[in-house]
């Protein structure tokens, strides 16, 4: 459904009528189109439907090209596609969560910007208590966590115990969930914080650090090791991550959120850690691309492939091979553009703290253990489904 609104915000304020604008330029009269995305919808249908060009929605592709951000809009999500008085249209906007907004503005006639802004947000955590009945899923589901939280945990203990032979009805586990927050409302992001599973004789922990990386109660790392890098040879970079690349041409901040290898079309490209396929799709800039989800706040991204091995919800472990690379897309030449993102930033992929299997540094170990100590004594003291949100367990450590 398309409406049309004007848009309050966008109209020159009465008050300022004779007041020209800092640029000497009276505000110019706006008008947006409201539309709300429905199950089967493609942007290019939103486009057409709401009068905005095929050519501008290339162009803002083009936008999305490091961010790939319009390639799941989820139905519900709400775009705002603003037009001028001459019905040339000028920005898309949208809502990520109730945290995060996009926005894609005409820069120039041919040129779309991309824009994110944030909100500042706070976690707020949760106890939640079970025991086996069953299987670990159903006993998990039971006392209250998600399928995406079940699997984290999962992948946190999984070089500890096996989940399906070890445990026995009665044994006892205890997660701490975060929950991200703006001032007024939850973002639908959680985390898990820690994990502590009883069985008779031994106990399995894991503790979100404030590096960002997980360890048992005696420090050492129980995330299975990443890769550096997808490739078993190494390559060239042709291009390195740079967040504040400076476009050739406009001379405008256009961030480059990977690094480029100079592989040629054909060499194999291997998932840098274990993960499940989150995307595999050809975006008219990025190419054939595949996203592969790590679990707890670790992402990777493959762009510009030949031929991918893999499909969507696919488990691969690190180094098995998920694509050839290739030339497709808009690309100046072969090559692979790699992303590494945490906690859904992208960052320098050759430099980034990627989990090495290593242990607490020795600086920090004192303050690993009161964190460890202090969220193992939350959760024996919380009740059976503790509904109690303990304000910022983690920042108390800071
Ligand atoms: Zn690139």
């Amino acid at each position: 459904m398309v409406d049309q609104l004007a848009d309050p915000a966008q109209q020159p304020d009465p008050q300022n009528k004779n007041q020209p604008l800092s640029s000497g330029v009276s505000a110019p009269e706006t008008y947006s189109v409201h539309y709300k995305v429905k199950p089967g919808d493609s942007l290019s249908s939103i486009f057409s439907e709401s009068g905005a060009s095929q050519a501008d929605l290339h162009r803002i592709m083009k936008a999305d090209v490091e961010y790939l951000a319009l390639e799941t809009l989820r139905p519900g999500t709400e775009l705002k596609l603003t037009f001028n008085k001459q019905g040339e249209f000028q920005q898309l906007a949208l809502d990520l969560d109730p945290a995060r907004s996009l926005a894609y503005t005409r820069v120039e006639k041919d040129t779309f910007e991309y824009q994110e802004t944030e909100q500042s947000t706070h976690w707020v955590s949760e106890v939640l208590k079970g025991s086996i009945r069953g299987s670990f899923y159903q006993s998990a589901l039971n006392a209250g966590l998600s399928k995406t939280q079940i699997a984290s945990v999962q992948q946190l203990l999984e070089h500890q115990i096996n989940f399906r032979r070890e445990l026995r009805a009665g044994d006892t586990f205890a997660v701490i969930v975060g929950h991200e927050r703006t001032a007024s409302e939850s973002t639908g992001k959680t985390r898990i914080e820690a994990v502590s599973l009883e069985r008779r004789n031994r106990t399995h922990t894991a503790f979100l650090f404030d590096d960002g990386n997980y360890y048992d109660q005696n420090g050492k790392s129980v995330l299975p090791a990443f890769r550096r890098l997808p490739t078993a040879k190494s390559f060239r970079v042709s291009s390195h991550f740079n967040p504040n690349r400076l476009h050739p041409i406009t001379g405008r901040r256009s961030p480059h959120n990977g690094v480029d290898l100079a592989t040629p079309v054909g060499t194999p490209i291997m998932s840098t850690g274990d993960g499940v396929v989150e995307r595999v799709g050809n975006h008219r800039y990025a190419g054939k691309y595949v996203d592969i989800n790590h679990g707890n706040a670790y992402k990777t991204r493959y762009l510009h492939l030949d031929k991918i091995f893999v499909r969507k919800g696919q488990q691969v472990r690190r180094g098995e091979k998920v694509a050839h690379s290739g030339n497709t897309g808009r690309s100046t030449g072969p090559h692979l553009h790699f992303e590494l993102h945490m906690n859904q930033r992208p960052v320098n992929p050759l430099k980034a703290d990627i989990p090495t299997a290593s242990d607490v540094p020795k600086t920090a170990l004192k303050r690993f253990e009161r964190v460890a100590e202090y969220k193992l004594a939350v959760m024996s003291d919380a009740g059976s489904r503790s509904n109690l949100m303990l304000a910022g367990i983690d920042t108390q450590f800071d």
